[in-house]
């Protein structure tokens, strides 16, 4: 549980049903983006009609399509806008994460700060507003593959152009099937540049069709159409062949198959017909100790 004492609320986390430890007095809640892992009780901010979700666009259409968020409810920040909330102010950076995810920085009248990443992927997004972090009193960091070396990620574009050369140099392409693996929200760049580089819209599951389309422009690259040849599911379904009607099973394993995981670097038993590429929208090991030593926080918590 991640509480501002600055701001006096709570980063991703929205504990309306169950007895908060610390009660928010300010009303405003911030949400980084709407993976799963950060949205816990989200819905339950519809009880309190006080509640105000702060987040960004791209996020504020998800939480519409998936938990059914009013818009009224959220109050939008772009990144690299500051917000003046009287008691604070919040500076929001595009934390190069999945579309529409963003660091808060909060900082207090009398000069406190405090820096929470959600998740995020050093680059230059955030290393072109680095004095905004610098310095700060307490530092909350994506810590996801901090804690062992063995997690080198080469650039997402490095790793993008490689899997589009292994689509079109598969002799079998267009004829054969081809399945990515992704969640529902993230991994958009390689999506949509593979989108753009075979000229169609990836199928995908109706909820994920939706979300995209809410979010709109240049994100709408899915389709409920299977003649569409290029199909993104997860990773279960990908890797391991679940949740596949079984007439669709042996077409399926017979797809070429691609996991963009950053957690390839370390997986035991690795499936030797899926093709697994160390893409993430994470730090790697050494960009996130690169990040912590840039940020000079007087403490930090890592999450
Ligand atoms: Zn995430």
């Amino acid at each position: 549980m991640v509480f501002s004492t600055i701001a006096q609320s709570y980063f991703d986390e929205f504990p309306f049903r169950r007895r908060a430890r610390r009660k928010p007095s300010s009303g405003y809640f911030f949400l980084s983006h709407a993976h799963s892992d950060h949205t816990s009780g989200l819905k339950s901010s519809l009880t309190d009609p006080d509640a105000t979700i702060v987040c960004s666009k791209e996020t504020e259409a998800v939480i519409r399509v998936l938990y059914g968020i009013p818009q009224e409810k959220c109050l939008v920040i772009k990144p690299n806008q500051s917000l003046d909330f009287d008691k604070f102010i919040v500076h929001a950076l595009d934390a190069n994460h999945c579309l529409g995810s963003i660091i808060y920085v909060i900082e207090s009248k009398e000069g406190l700060k405090e820096v929470y990443t959600g998740d995020f992927r050093l680059g230059s997004p955030i290393l072109d507003e680095l004095s905004l972090i610098k310095g700060a009193n307490h530092l909350w960091v994506d810590y996801t593959y901090g804690k062992d070396p063995i997690f080198q990620f080469p650039s997402r574009e490095v790793l993008i152009s490689q899997i589009i050369s292994l689509i079109l140099q598969d002799e079998n392409y267009p004829e054969r099937d081809v399945w990515i693996s992704a969640y529902q929200i993230g991994k958009e760049l390689l999506l949509k540049t593979i989108s753009e580089a075979l000229k169609i819209k990836i199928w995908a599951l109706d909820q994920k069709v939706r979300v995209y389309k809410e979010i709109g422009g240049e994100w709408d690259i899915f389709t409920n159409d299977t003649d569409s040849g290029v199909f993104v599911g997860s990773r279960r379904m990908v890797e391991g062949l679940y949740g596949i009607k079984k007439q669709n099973q042996a077409k399926m394993s017979d797809a070429l198959r691609i996991s963009p995981t950053g957690w390839s670097a370390r997986l035991r038993k690795k499936r030797l017909d899926v093709h697994f590429f160390p893409y993430s929208d994470h730090c790697s090991y050494s960009e996130v100790h690169k990040f912590i030593e840039l940020v000079t926080a007087e403490r930090i918590t890592k999450i």
